[in-house]
């Protein structure tokens, strides 16, 4: 899907203007300064358009460095959207900080749509002509609060999204989207680089074959992958307050980015909370996922007695992911990657004739139905696969049923079809 990022300095009304895009009310989250959000990426629709807004409004930077950090923010923003809303407010008009940022969008290929906001009534859009001086174009007048001129923005959002590769409705063309991730030090330049000259190469853009800047095309396993936002692994931007929002923030986004995520994790090390935020974020964004437990050249047998333990207690939630032990240093295993992708991928995209889901869901509810609630047990009916990437099942019912039916019915519907490395979706429409 195409992605929208919004940007801004703080108090412009960002985290408004992404509600206001997305449909929803209610703050995404409490502005609290310096909090750190995980789900950074939403699903949007607009006139039947589907795309995701990336926020960025969770984090305000102290007054300290308060340019550099809005400068570090613009550019994550840039390096994973294909438009970047740039967010002034009209009544303040433009400040010293906003043409900092503007200055660093502008080296960006991408498209900048100019929103002055708080532009609730007529009198205050003449305050819109001073936002001419950004020289980002014509600034589009909006009242994120009130919705004043959002509609008129969305069109122009939508118009400014690169046009759709012809084959995009039967998935996606070129190579498969990987993203690595892991928190600092797990070894994740390390392993590109032992990839980049193991396998040889870190390819060049092919003509004719649209690659983000920031993404590099990376042979693995004699098959081109296309690596999200290697820029973000490569660079370390450092020093800026609030780096590690944007690290998370960049994390975010290339998970969303890309179809596969393998999550780095310090064999030598415990399962941090960082790494298991890490894990939630690619369960919740319904991506495949391959566990690479890195620095396995440093693993000793009682090291491993308690890494076997941690697995079993701190993996429970994602028994699904894939795992390899692999060492960027010494290269150990690093070849198992590539078929562990694979896996994971085919999962992901794996479809489950209508017959057959319903030939193996007649045969478990007849032996093992539903327990009788209050008299009377809600019935299975019919079960279809809605969607894949990640696969959808959705379970057609008498009745509401118990939320532990449920999950057995996952559990199973597992143990029939395999979906290693990939989550999946149950869900359940009762009959009224
Ligand atoms: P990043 O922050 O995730 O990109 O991590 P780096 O790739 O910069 O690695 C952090 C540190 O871990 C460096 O000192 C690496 O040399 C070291 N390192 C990375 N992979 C391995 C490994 O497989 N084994 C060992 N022993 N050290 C590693």
């Amino acid at each position: 899907l195409p992605v929208v990022a919004v940007v801004g300095r703080p108090n412009v009304g960002k985290s408004t203007l992404v509600n206001r895009i997305i449909g929803r009310r209610q703050a995404v989250v409490e502005d609290v300064p310096g909090v750190t959000r995980d789900r950074v990426a939403y699903d949007a629709n607009w006139t039947g358009r589907a795309f995701t807004v990336v926020d960025t409004g969770g984090w305000e930077p102290d007054a300290r460095d308060r340019a550099a950090a809005i400068a570090a923010q613009a550019e994550a923003a840039v390096a994973t959207a294909d438009v970047v809303v740039f967010v002034v407010d009209a009544v303040v008009g433009p400040t010293d900080v906003d043409e900092a940022a503007v200055k660093m969008l502008r080296r960006s290929a991408k498209p900048v749509l100019l929103v002055g906001n708080k532009v609730d009534n007529t009198a205050l859009e003449s305050e819109v002509a001073a936002l001419w001086a950004l020289g980002l174009g014509e600034p589009w007048p909006v009242s994120a609060l009130h919705g004043r001129g959002s509609g008129d923005l969305l069109d122009a959002i939508l118009a400014a999204f690169p046009a759709p590769a012809p084959a995009e409705a039967e998935g996606p063309r070129g190579p498969h989207r990987i993203a690595l991730v892991g928190r600092p030090n797990v070894g994740k330049s390390s392993l590109l680089n032992r990839l980049a000259r193991e396998e040889r190469a870190v390819v060049d853009p092919v003509a004719g074959t649209t690659v983000d800047p920031v993404d590099s095309l990376v042979e693995i396993g004699g098959e081109t992958w296309q690596l999200v936002d290697t820029a973000g692994l490569r660079k370390r931007v450092g020093r800026a307050s609030g780096t590690e929002y944007y690290a998370s923030l960049r994390t975010a986004a290339a998970i969303e980015a890309a179809e596969v995520a393998v999550v780095l994790l310090d064999a030598s090390e415990p399962i941090s909370e960082q790494d298991q935020r890490i894990l939630s974020m690619v369960d919740e964004a319904g991506r495949a996922m391959v566990i690479a437990f890195n620095k396995w050249d440093l693993m000793d047998p009682d090291r491993r007695y308690y890494l076997d333990k941690e697995i079993d207690r701190e993996l429970k939630r994602i028994p699904w992911a894939l795992r390899v032990n692999i060492s960027a240093k010494t290269g150990r295993a690093v070849d198992r990657l590539a078929p562990a992708l694979r896996t994971a991928l085919a999962s992901w995209e794996q479809r489950i004739p209508t017959g057959v889901l319903n030939q193996w869901l007649t045969a478990l509810v007849q032996e093992t139905p539903h327990p009788v609630r209050g008299g009377r047990a809600p019935r299975v009916l019919f079960a279809t696969q809605a969607g894949t990437r990640p696969p959808k099942f959705v379970l057609f019912t008498t009745g509401p049923i118990d939320a532990g039916y449920q999950r057995f019915v996952a559990r199973k519907l597992r143990e029939e079809f395999g979906f290693a490395g990939s989550p999946i979706e149950v869900a359940v429409k009762a009959k009224k």
